[in-house]
Order: C-alpha cells, then sequence, then structure tokens
C-alpha cells in the first residue's frame, strides 16, 4: 500500500497515508483499537472497497480488470457468512463455481480442502447442524480452495469461545506453513496477534495509519509451551506497549 487514503462519503477520514509492504510468505497481523481503520485497510487490498487515493501495487503479472491479481486472493469474515440452503461441499465450491469449474473436476480439491480444516466427514452436512468453530473452518476451506496466494482475515475468530479459538489458531498457522501462503490477520488481540504473527503491524485511528512494526524474530514452535513461555510474554508486554501507545495517540471507537 503507498499514501494510501480513504475517506468515506459522510467524511470520515478512515485512512491517511497508509503504506505497508507485504512480504510474499509473511503472516503479519494487523492490530489496533476498534474504529483505527484495520478492515477498511483489508477490504481496499482485497479489492471491496476502492480507496480515495494512494495505490495498491501487486508483484504477479496476471492483473484483472479491476487493478486485482487475477484468483489470488482469499477473505475470511468476522462471520462465517454461508449460505444456509447448501451443504459445506457446495459451500466451499462456490469460488470454483464462480469461475466456472464443474462439479466434478473440483470435487478433489474440495476434498482436500475440507480435509485440511479437518472436515472430510461433513461435506454433505448443512450450517445449521455445525458448531461455530466448525462453521468457521467452512468459510477458511471456502477461502483456501483456490489455492490464493494472499488470505486476508477479518478477526475471524472474534466471536468464538477462547478453547475453540485456540484451537483455530494452530489449524490456521498448520495451513499457513503447509500452503506458504501469505496471510494478513485483523485482530484487537494482542495475545492472538503474538501468537500467530511473525510481524505486528499496530495501527492508531484518526486517522487511520500504521503506528509501529513490530517484527517478531522468534523461531520457538507456536504451541501451548509457547503461551507460557518468557519469550510470549516479553512480545505481548512489548506489543501492549506499542498500542497503549496508539491509543493514547489517536484513540478509537471505544
Ligand atoms: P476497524 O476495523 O479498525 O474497527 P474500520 O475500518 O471498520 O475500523 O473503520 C474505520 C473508521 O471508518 C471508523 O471510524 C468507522 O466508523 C469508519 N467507517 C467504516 N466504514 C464506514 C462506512 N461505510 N461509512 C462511513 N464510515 C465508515
Amino acid at each position: 500500500m503507498r499514501n494510501v487514503n480513504k475517506i468515506f462519503s459522510n467524511g470520515t477520514l478512515a485512512l491517511k497515508d497508509m503504506s505497508l509492504d507485504v512480504f510474499r510468505g509473511e503472516f503479519i497481523s494487523l492490530l489496533g483499537p476498534s474504529g483505527c481503520g484495520k478492515s477498511t485497510a483489508l477490504r481496499i487490498i482485497a479489492g471491496l472497497g476502492g480507496a480515495s487515493s494512494g495505490q495498491i501495487d501487486w508483484p504477479s503479472s496476471k492483473i484483472n480488470s479491476r487493478g486485482l491479481p487475477e484468483g489470488d486472493i482469499g477473505f475470511v469474515f468476522q462471520e462465517p457468512t454461508l449460505m444456509p440452503w447448501q451443504t459445506v461441499f457446495g459451500n466451499v465450491y462456490l469460488p470454483l463455481r464462480l469461475k466456472g469449474v464443474s462439479k466434478a473436476a473440483a470435487r478433489p480439491q474440495i476434498m482436500e480442502t475440507l480435509a485440511s480444516v479437518g472436515l472430510a466427514d461433513f461435506e454433505k452436512s448443512y450450517p445449521r447442524e455445525l458448531s461455530g468453530g466448525m462453521k468457521m473452518r467452512v468459510s477458511i476451506a471456502r477461502a483456501l480452495v483456490t489455492k490464493p496466494t494472499l488470505l486476508l482475515m477479518d478477526e475471524p475468530f472474534a466471536a468464538l469461545d477462547e478453547i475453540t479459538r485456540q484451537k483455530l489458531n494452530d489449524d490456521v498457522l498448520r495451513l499457513w506453513k503447509q500452503s506458504g501462503v501469505t496471510v494478513i490477520f485483523v485482530t484487537h488481540s494482542v495475545f492472538e496477534s503474538a501468537y500467530l504473527s511473525n510481524r505486528i503491524v499496530v495501527m492508531k485511528a484518526r486517522p487511520g495509519q500504521v503506528y509501529a512494526d513490530v517484527p517478531l524474530h522468534t523461531s520457538a514452535e507456536r504451541n501451548a509451551d509457547y503461551r507460557t513461555s518468557e519469550e510470549y510474554r516479553a512480545t505481548t508486554h512489548q506489543v501492549s506497549r506499542a498500542l497503549q501507545e496508539a491509543i493514547h495517540i489517536g484513540g478509537g471507537d471505544h
């Protein structure tokens, strides 16, 4: 992102001069108080909302008519946003269907992706039969089925209980390592960002901007032991401080 500004039609200046370089294979958390522009930034990267000015540069050579890399982005929203009248299989098929891939041709890829999120046995289930965590897994499978190079996640686990959230954190880390996908993960949890990321971008509000860019130089395996390690404690301390400063300078919605 190069000097991206976003002014909504009601005059709200959501992002001002936001610049961010994202490198292939990174797991970046965008962390900041509510209302600092995290979702806005993510939606602009995804092409779901245009920037008022500034630039989004892509390394990909295959750019579509909307200036986005062809089929290269998966998006996971805060809500699973599944189609209730479709089975798990049907929901995960959607992005491939939109690309014109037949159901038969898509089947191996869908089943492989469902297995990777632990839902191999649930292809025929409907969303109403699934727990909140399972619905979110379907949503992640739908985002990954096209094998995107960039996965954007907008507070995907905020509505889940702590245990389910920790399990899904571990699953996302495993999928990230296996697939090599680049992840930008929006959260307002210091603990979640420190557990998941190898880089934490702290944003400030009014106007939304990058306040601090914190690389995490750790090779430690992220697991239950890591959650109680001195390294994790030190990281959360450092990031909390940066977040407090960002809130002090820019405020937020609450
Ligand atoms: P975050 O994801 O960090 O909570 P958002 O990106 O949702 O923040 O919002 C950034 C700012 O832009 C907030 O002040 C919010 O109220 C405002 N905003 C977001 N979407 C719109 C919209 N469609 N119209 C007007 N203002 C908006």
